[in-house]
Order: structure tokens, then sequence, then C-alpha cells
């Protein structure tokens, strides 16, 4: 957040520039629009991960309703827990949107 060295105001950004409704204009530096660019790129590449698992695990399907995307349909597996005594858990993931959480039976 910046403000306004002329008027105090908050400075809104406005294509590749932040603006005052005063006047003032200041442009981004160089770094700032690159941060911003490494940030999404990073953020895409979390899902394509997500995905390529999805599809390259032939994981068996089950019908779900997700509570993040409300999909329908989900990848589900068993893990054994340390403890040969407890029941394995399983575990369910969402096709659409890779959500993933621990089965209740
Ligand atoms: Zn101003
Ligand atoms: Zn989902």
């Amino acid at each position: 957040m910046e403000f306004c060295p002329n008027c105090g105001s908050m400075l809104m950004p406005d294509n590749g520039k932040i603006k005052c409704r005063c006047g003032y204009t200041k442009s981004l530096t160089e770094n700032d629009l690159e941060e911003q660019y490494k940030f999404e790129g990073e953020k895409n590449k979390d899902l394509e991960v997500i995905v390529t698992d999805n599809n390259n695990v032939a994981l068996p399907t089950t019908r779900i309703t997700c509570y993040k995307c409300g999909g329908t349909k989900g990848y589900w597996w068993t893990v054994q827990t340390r403890s040969a005594d407890e029941a394995p858990t399983n575990f369910i993931r969402c096709a659409k949107c890779g959500n993933t959480w621990r089965s209740s039976n």
C-alpha cells in the first residue's frame, strides 16, 4: 500500500502505474512487475502439478461432493497408518479442483 506524497491519498494501481486522484502518477518499477509475474507463474505451476498427478496415477474414481467446488468426480486411495491396529484411512481427491480430504468412512 502506498500513499501520495502530494496529498496523502491512497494510491490506486492502474495499468502498470499507480495514480492519485490529485493527478500524481508513478510508474511501477520493473522489479515490482517481475515479482507479480513470478508469483502468478508459480501459482499456475502448482495447479499443473496437481492435474498431472491425477493423469499419471491410475486411481479408482468415486462419486463425491467436493465442499470446495461442488465437483462430483473424485479419486480415492488408502493409506495404512503406522499402527497396524488402526484401520487404514481413505483419502479422496476432487478431480475438478484437486482438493484432498480424509474420507469419513
Ligand atoms: Zn495525491
Ligand atoms: Zn473440488
